[in-house]
């Protein structure tokens, strides 16, 4: 039930009463007894009972209902009230004298009957109060357990009545759906914001209708994602299709198709997993279409549920590789090649882990992961403080002194004590702050732009060098470039991969090594393999070259005997 249908009753206001009955003095009757407590509003016939009802739903606490009528018979007038959704929530008391009756009303919707000859004044009054009363309670809790803008439940009241489905269906099999808004932000954005709440308002409508027919319980869970549970079924790309296009038609008109939807399915759920695992799974298996217009729905599947267990066992797993120094930092060299020959100017800190069970463990499994979780400052802290003692050790030991520079995740631009970790690092080091350069991925600056700006800036101004890391795969406007805090820019690897693919195409990476330039701003290569590569790049005016044509990221030990061979500048 939409909100607008509870119903609102200013303080000082009486309730409202709709009484439809044709004979004048039964009207009169009621009137006595109700006038004083109720405002009236009367009806004579069954069309002026429609009238009123269609003009003042939302008003309306209660509908006493007489069953002959001139023009339409009180059944059905009763049938049409209940099965419209904007009225079915006004209770409605029949009067009648006929105990016959009873049956029929009540299947079709009625609450409670006043018999004819009327009773006592007080018998009347107190049943209709206790009649509005119960109706405002059911209101009131219809109110909390329902999402205000679509009228679907609100996740809490969702998983309990999922679990209510459960226990009903014992041995049926079930499936949790995810449904998603592609981009919504960005319909957001461009459309405005009451637009965005008519896509979300008709997927509801939809989805309820859905499950509807067929039986289950959908919610709203959050922004524009919907989650429905239901009795397995087989027809998903067909339910999709009627929704995108149900949507698209209410809110565009005919033919157009500008909101695409997503969908993921985990079907025949299992049981012994918590009710919101399993919309997990119906999300991983949404996302793994997300963007993927011809390939809306996704299918939660065995490989998933792997990957799943890999992410369940890293998490578990971390606390104590961090005890034992289980990962390991692996260091890339950069050189500077403006000069005739190339020249070691830093490397490229890169985190491993050697885990006991699962070897050699690539970051792209597991950074993400805890980026998500929350970890990452805490593997970030423990890179950052290594990184930094092996600069240390290289000053001390071999009497060289090369700047490394650290992966930053967007999420640690978030922590409170980020600045302070970094001056603390570098302080117990005897470092100076720009000896620890800080690679920061280019979609944190386009996320949330202001907070991270400025955090970066200040960091900037201590000292801290700052490269902007996988430039070209966000979207930073060129305007952001002049004013955002940055020192270089390192360019995307799929750059590289796309100048030096089959049919050579280097323009797009020449642009971009241009445009760096025309801000002042030194590029980074990375991902560089082949002579070639480095020797295009250099003619076009890249400054600085990282990747497996001078080396792999190496272990500490394998990148000193490198060192050794590729002597930086040493410490003065
Ligand atoms: P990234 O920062 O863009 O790092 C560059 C990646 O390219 C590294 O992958 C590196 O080993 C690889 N690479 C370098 N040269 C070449 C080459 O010539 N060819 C190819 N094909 N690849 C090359 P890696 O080490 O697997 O790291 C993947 C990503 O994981 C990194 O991408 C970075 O985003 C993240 N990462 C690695 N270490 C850390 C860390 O300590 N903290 C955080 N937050 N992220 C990290
Ligand atoms: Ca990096
Ligand atoms: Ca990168």
């Amino acid at each position: 039930m939409p909100v607008s249908q509870v119903r609102f009753r200013p303080a000082e206001k009486k309730r409202r009463i709709l009484i439809v009955e044709d004979e004048l003095i039964n009207r009169e009757i009621l009137k006595t007894i109700l006038q004083d407590d109720y405002e009236l509003v009367l009806a004579g016939t069954g069309t002026e009972a429609q009238n009123a009802i269609h003009e003042q739903f939302d008003t309306l606490s209660l509908i006493l209902l007489d069953l002959n009528l001139p023009d339409i018979h009180g059944l059905d007038l009763l049938r049409e009230t209940k099965s419209d959704i904007r009225y079915a929530h006004i209770p409605v008391v029949v009067l009648t004298a006929d105990s016959d009756a009873e049956v029929d009303c009540l299947s079709l919707g009625a609450i409670d009957f006043i018999p004819k000859p009327y009773p006592r004044p007080e018998v009347v009054l107190a049943r209709v109060l206790r009649t509005i009363e119960l109706s405002e309670d059911r209101d009131i809790l219809r109110w909390t357990e329902r999402d205000q803008l679509t009228g679907l439940y609100n996740k809490e009241f969702f998983y309990h009545y999922a679990a209510q489905l459960d226990a009903h269906q014992k041995d049926c099999l079930t499936d949790a759906i995810l449904i998603d808004v592609n981009s919504f932000h960005m319909l957001n954005e461009r459309y405005g914001k009451s637009f965005g709440d008519e896509i979300l308002r008709s997927i509801g409508k939809k989805t309820l209708e859905i499950v509807e027919t067929t039986g289950g319980v959908a919610c709203r869970s959050e922004s524009d994602t919907f989650l429905v549970y239901c009795p397995h079924r087989t027809d998903y790309d067909s339910v999709l299709k009627q929704l995108s296009a149900f949507v698209n038609e209410t809110v565009l008109g005919r033919g157009e198709n500008i909101v695409r939807l997503r969908m993921g399915v985990y079907a025949g759920v299992n049981r012994e997993i918590d009710i919101e695992r399993r919309f997990d799974r119906a999300k991983i298996a949404a996302n793994t279409v997300k963007g993927n217009f011809s390939r809306p729905i996704g299918f939660y599947d065995e490989s998933m549920h792997e990957a799943e267990l890999l992410e369940a066992q890293l998490i578990e797993s971390f606390p104590r590789a961090i005890r034992e120094r289980q990962f390991e930092v692996y260091y890339q060299p950069k050189f500077d090649v403006r000069a005739e020959n190339p020249v070691l100017s830093s490397a490229e800190a890169l985190i491993r882990w050697r885990h006991p069970t699962l070897g050699l463990v690539s970051p792209a499994k597991f950074i993400p992961l805890f980026e998500k979780n929350g970890l990452i400052y805490r593997l970030d802290s423990y890179v950052w403080s290594e990184a930094a003692a092996q600069i240390r050790c290289w000053k001390d030991q071999l009497g060289i002194c090369l700047p490394v520079s650290v992966n930053v995740s967007r999420v640690d631009l978030f922590e409170p004590k980020l600045i302070d970790l970094l001056l603390e690092i570098t302080g117990k080091n005897g470092l100076s702050h720009e000896e620890l350069l800080l690679e920061i991925t280019e979609s944190a600056y386009t996320e949330d732009s202001e907070q991270i700006v400025e955090k970066v800036r200040r960091l900037r101004g201590l000292g801290f060098r700052i490269e902007m890391d996988d430039f070209g795969s966000g979207y930073s406007s060129l305007n952001m470039l002049s004013t955002l805090p940055i020192d270089a820019l390192k360019l995307d690897m799929q750059f590289i991969r796309n100048a030096f693919r089959e049919k050579k195409d280097t323009r797009l990476l020449e642009a971009m090594i241009q445009l760096a330039r025309s801000f002042e701003l030194p590029t980074i290569a990375e991902g560089v393999e082949t002579a070639e590569q480095v020797s295009t790049l250099k003619t076009m005016g890249c400054d600085i070259i990282q990747g497996y044509y001078f080396s792999r990221p190496l272990p500490a030990a394998e990148f000193e005997e490198f060192l050794m061979k590729n002597k930086p500048r040493s410490v003065e």
